[in-house]
């Protein structure tokens, strides 16, 4: 897996809803990836900060919106 799956699969993998061979192949890139590594533990806070103020799920939009932003930063880089 690379850093783009990484982040296609950023939403069902924080929800646990990943199946196990995919979550293992993507926490295998997490083991050597940093910029990865970083946009997961950001990712994970952020949802945290939204359930500590919302106790329903995360609307599907945030998700979505989350996805753009991290594909947009990921386009960013120069590699
Ligand atoms: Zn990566």
């Amino acid at each position: 897996m690379n850093c783009k799956g990484v982040i296609r699969e950023l939403s069902s993998y924080i929800d646990g809803d990943l199946d196990l061979p995919m979550k293992q192949e993507l926490e295998r890139h997490l083991g050597h990836c940093e910029d990865c590594t970083m946009i997961v533990d950001q990712t994970k806070k952020t949802v945290e900060i939204f359930c500590d103020s919302e106790p329903v799920a995360l609307p599907s939009d945030v998700h979505v919106r989350l996805h753009e932003a991290l594909r947009r930063r990921m386009e960013e880089k120069p590699n």
